[in-house]
């Protein structure tokens, strides 16, 4: 597969487009993402499973912000250790809520590029 057309999907899902067609959005409203595009009818959500995908990619961003951030506060010995402590915690509860379409979008990218979208279960 061409390094270019795996970008391009990824690229697509992140930003909620399908990544077939490039048009199709992937949300009908802010949580809610569609079944299927409504232009290529590609699945987005063949199985009902399938929003554990986009939670694992998810939770892996947020755990490897959450390291690199402690890492910063740690070996910067000026900042106050409360100031970094709740830097951590509203990194650490915003952000997912913040990444969380893209992570599903990734995750159907994901999907379309390995060929499991049309699957049977
Ligand atoms: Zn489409």
């Amino acid at each position: 597969m061409p390094p270019l057309r795996v970008a391009s999907a990824l690229l697509y899902g992140f930003f909620l487009r399908c990544p077939r067609c490039h048009k199709g959005r992937l949300f009908r409203r802010r949580f809610q993402m569609r079944i299927a595009c409504p232009l290529c009818d590609l699945w987005f959500e063949r199985a009902s499973g399938e929003i554990t995908g986009g939670m694992g990619i998810n939770a892996v961003v947020t755990c490897l912000l959450m390291v690199t951030l402690a890492l910063v506060f740690a070996f910067t010995p000026r900042l106050p250790v409360g100031l970094a402590i709740i830097a951590l915690i509203i990194v650490g509860g915003v952000f997912p809520i913040v990444f969380y379409r893209s992570s599903r979008g990734l995750w159907v990218s994901f999907l379309y590029l390995t060929g499991n979208h049309d699957e049977p279960d």
